[in-house]
């Protein structure tokens, strides 16, 4: 794991661009539930795939995507 990966679920309008721009594959829009504005959110179960590209972020229209890089020694 090189990173983690957070959302802001709250103002997340689930329209799967950081689904589809993951080059992991890691990113999904959970079914199991909704927020506040009716959408399933962006989530993520497996971070052990996710490699701190930032992609997810940079593609973010509401930029609710934050990708903490971690250092390893
Ligand atoms: S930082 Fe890159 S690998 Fe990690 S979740 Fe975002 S797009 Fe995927
Ligand atoms: S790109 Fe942003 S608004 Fe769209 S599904 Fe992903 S986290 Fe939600």
């Amino acid at each position: 794991m090189k990173g983690i990966t957070t959302f802001d679920q709250y103002y997340c309008k689930g329209c799967g661009l950081c689904v589809h721009i993951c080059p992991t594959n890691i990113i999904f829009l959970d079914k199991t539930t909704t927020n506040h504005k009716g959408y399933n959110p962006a989530t993520i179960n497996n971070m052990e795939g996710c490699i701190a590209c930032g992609q997810c972020a940079r593609i973010c229209p509401d930029s609710v995507i934050t990708v903490k890089r971690i250092n390893r020694v």
